[in-house]
């Protein structure tokens, strides 16, 4: 049964071939709900409900309540932090960043939001189908060294995981980012977001960002406004800073050849904070593009898409700066 639920929703949607697909979640039965211009229709899933691929990201409208407090979703486990959306002569609706991680398993899972006023409080619950998305397998010989990693290097890379893990819980309660996303370099994009790694025979993590080949010393920005949460020297990541847009929403950037922020600062879309490198396990320079939402990886491409660039946040009070002329860019390298 659940096969071919799974196969009809798949042939459903497959016809959109998109890296990203924004789909709209509506919530009809409660409130009146109006497409983003300039967004793609969603996508239908089971029973009028609504879907996507792992990895992407769905944006959730809930509108008409004036007196919300508080609007939070909760999704497999993980928390959707909604934020406020003004429009003038509109009613005020509220916003939720819907994150498929990438390994989410395939099925249909309710989204439960809930709507605060004051001491009140409504449940609203809606299916969300996750469909599955065809991820590449990556073979990479790497030094033995690199990947077969002794016990000092284990405890070391334990370690930093927990140090992550730790800066990334006290994520800012703010939205921080007024505007859209932007790529944070020239380069040759891989697509290789959730591949299968088989390294050097034995398989691995999936790969949980983007690679951007580019060559070494190119600027790096930030994505997008927000707080730069971590700076990190790391086995595997290299020099790499993590910036906190708020809401519990990260962008990654690693193997970089030189940092140039610190923990605490605040950045803006477009805003230098590095410079392309090879640090920790790569074989080229390139930049590792990451994206944590509320806990789940998704592909930071995902972003470009979201529709913040036509007034449906407050007006940006960054300037997003023209793409630098940067040099072409070189072959793409093997990569982590
Ligand atoms: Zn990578």
């Amino acid at each position: 049964m659940m096969m071919t639920v799974l196969k009809q929703a798949h042939l459903r949607i497959s016809p959109l071939d998109r890296t990203v697909i924004t789909a709209v979640v509506l919530l009809s039965s409660v409130f009146p709900v109006e497409l983003f211009p300039n967004t793609p229709s969603a996508p239908k899933g089971l029973d009028g409900q609504y879907s996507g691929k792992q990895g992407q990201v769905l944006v959730v409208k809930v509108k008409g309540e004036e007196q919300a407090t508080e609007v939070k979703g909760t999704f497999l486990s993980r928390t959707i932090p909604f934020f406020r959306e003004f429009r003038p002569g509109e009613p005020a609706s509220y916003i939720g960043l819907l994150g498929i991680d990438m390994q989410d398993d395939p099925g249909t899972y309710e989204l439960a939001v809930e709507v605060k006023q004051g001491e009140q409080a409504k449940l609203l619950s809606f299916n969300v189908l996750v469909a599955k998305e065809k991820f590449a397998v990556e073979h990479l010989k790497l030094p033995k060294e690199k990947v077969d990693l002794d016990e000092k290097s284990v405890a070391r890379w334990n370690a930093e995981q927990q140090l992550v893990q730790r800066a990334l819980e006290e994520n800012s309660r703010l939205k921080l980012w007024h505007s859209n996303f932007v790529e944070p370099v020239n380069g040759k994009r891989t697509g290789i977001f959730g591949s299968v790694r088989i390294m050097n025979g034995k398989p691995r993590n999936p790969h949980n960002g983007e690679d951007i080949g580019a060559p070494m010393g190119a600027d790096v920005v930030a994505s997008n406004d927000g707080v730069v949460r971590l700076t990190v020297d790391h086995i595997f990541s290299g020099r790499g800073v993590y910036v906190d847009h708020g809401l519990g929403f990260y962008t990654m950037y690693f193997h970089l050849s030189e940092v140039l922020v610190k923990d605490g600062d605040l950045v803006t879309a477009g805003q230098i904070i590095g410079k392309v490198g090879a640090t920790g396990r790569a074989t080229g320079p390139h930049l590792h593009w990451g994206v944590k939402l509320n806990g789940a990886r998704v592909n930071p491409y995902a972003l470009l898409d979201l529709p913040f660039k036509n007034g449906v946040t407050p007006p940006a009070t960054a300037t997003i700066p023209t793409p630098e002329t940067a040099p072409a860019p070189q072959a793409v390298p093997v990569k982590e």
